[in-house]
């Protein structure tokens, strides 16, 4: 009988962000299922959203015994620490030599990220693989699903037989992505052979709100990934667009191609770079400053539905703490009605109005301890909640969240904010559910996102507007102090040209 080992290790490190990412933040996650070890991992994993959940069902599916190792995630932030880090490679390494004692593994798949920053290792997925690799032996296929701002390196590749990058961003196909990197492990098992790979950097970046899939010219440029990798004898054509605030010479944007042979894994990648290159010029920003932003969406308009405000610089899944108040003060400033934000990620100002209770009034100092200054405020506390709840929307549904105690406050008499203690992006309109607000009945939706909010809320939005407050996730990375990248690298499209 076929027998794999499946475990997981997912950060998106931003290398200028405010906060590291320690062990805790692994333990308790907000948003996605906290660490597991082997005995717990595919009970909790199965009715996730989650890359794993792929590669399990089709083990299962397949009538393929599974070794579990471990499994973890983290909302991005700064690099992992070394202790984190250490820790958690340990837990994996640790299972896969109990796997191998129980008898032999004819592969291996990990549900990693591919932007992890660790201190000590930069590029801490291609540290994962070496680690993996050296206790599995040359021969044993490894199969990896990555997100495709994973900062591919050429490590990544040569470590792994196979990469599987999602896709969308927003990221409504994670699980799909593990599904087909199980997949492609059991052929290469079963036909005893792997595949040609070619790495292929490309030399310019692309800021988040540019990257989304939705819309042109990503949309093209996947579009043109999926008919080139449905070329004969191509396994695998994997584009990730990279995450663009790490700091070492392994960053961008990347591809990889696994194919029957290297001329057929050359040929997609160079025909695939070539169309990349040509859609540089249409890449742009796209963002306004908070106050143009909060105008704009305060303007009378015909469509129905919310206007979505998007606090692309805070974004906590890109490495913002969601606790910057300058959109929030925006939206006070000019008077805002009907107007909800969320998360505003402030455990402080939690246990403040849990103690006071629902119904009273409090000063607060809120917001602003990770970056930028707190806002002093009359909150009057709605409705308080316990932060746990299942997320429903087109990116996690079935994903169980626990952001701690929350609370619901109105701050001016247009304005309301959702308090959390632990922090998630605003791509779910759980968040908001969950303590009462229906977003399709607001105004105005500020959510702490830059592009994932999209798939839930774009449904419902009469107009979606990117917003630039301040905060540490730029919509222009190119402002950002980087000393590490690798020379020749354009920080924004069409920049030093
Ligand atoms: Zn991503």
């Amino acid at each position: 009988m076929t027998r794999i080992a499946i475990g997981g290790f997912l950060h998106e490190s931003h290398s200028f962000a405010p906060l590291p990412t320690t062990w805790g933040d692994f333990v308790k996650p907000g948003g996605f299922p906290p660490l597991q070890k082997a005995s717990t991992m595919l009970d909790a994993l199965r009715p996730t959203s989650c890359p794993a959940a792929g590669a399990i069902m089709v083990a299962e599916e397949s009538g393929v015994q599974v070794a579990p190792l471990a499994w973890c995630f983290a909302n991005p932030a700064g690099p992992v620490t070394a202790e984190a880090f250490e820790r958690i490679a340990a837990l994996l390494v640790a299972a896969l030599s109990d796997a191998l004692e129980d008898g032999p593994l004819d592969g291996v798949y990990l549900d990693l990220h591919g932007a992890m920053v660790a201190v000590g290792f930069d590029d801490a997925e291609g540290e994962v693989l070496r680690r993996v690799r050296a206790v599995v032996g040359p021969e044993v296929p490894i199969a990896a699903s990555l997100d495709p701002h994973a900062n591919k390196t050429a490590a990544m590749v040569h470590y792994a037989d196979v990469l599987v990058p999602f896709r969308t961003y927003p990221h409504v196909d994670m699980k799909p992505a593990g599904a087909q990197a199980a997949r492609l492990l059991l052929r290469m098992i079963h036909e005893g052979r792997r595949p040609a790979k070619i790495f292929r950097e490309i030399d310019y970046w692309t800021p988040l709100p540019g990257q989304c899939t939705m819309v042109a010219p990503m949309a093209d440029v996947m579009a043109e990934r999926a008919r080139l990798g449905a070329a004969p004898g191509v396994w695998e054509l994997g584009f990730c667009f990279g995450f663009p605030y790490a700091d070492f010479p392994g960053c961008g944007m990347a591809i990889a191609s696994f194919a029957d042979t290297p001329g057929q894994a050359a040929q997609a990648a160079e025909a695939l770079a070539a169309f990349i290159a040509s859609k540089e010029h249409e890449f742009a920003l796209g963002v306004l400053p908070a106050a143009e932003g909060v105008a704009r969406a305060m303007a009378p308009r015909q469509a129905k539905g919310p206007v979505i405000l998007a606090d692309t610089q805070d974004n906590p899944g890109g490495g913002g703490h969601g606790d910057t108040t300058g959109l929030l003060a925006e939206l006070i400033r000019q008077e805002a009605q009907g107007a909800v934000l969320a998360p505003m990620n402030d455990a402080e100002a939690a246990a403040a109005c849990h103690a006071a209770g629902q119904g009273a009034t409090i000063t607060l100092a809120l917001g602003g301890k990770s970056d930028g200054a707190p806002l002093s405020v009359s909150a009057t506390i709605e409705r308080l909640s316990d932060g746990r709840f299942t997320l429903t929307g087109p990116m996690g549904a079935g994903n169980p969240a626990n952001l701690g105690p929350c609370a619901l406050v109105r701050v001016a008499p247009g304005v309301r904010v959702i308090i959390v203690t632990r922090k998630m992006q605003a791509h779910d309109q759980a968040l908001f559910r969950h303590i009462g607000v229906e977003p399709a009945d607001q105004r105005i939706v500020a959510v702490k996102s830059s592009v994932h909010f999209r798939a839930d809320f774009q449904p419902i939005a009469a107009e979606v507007i990117v917003v630039a407050a301040p905060g540490p996730v730029v919509a222009d990375p190119a402002v950002l102090p980087f000393t590490n990248i690798r020379p020749g690298l354009r920080l924004r499209p069409g920049a030093n040209r």
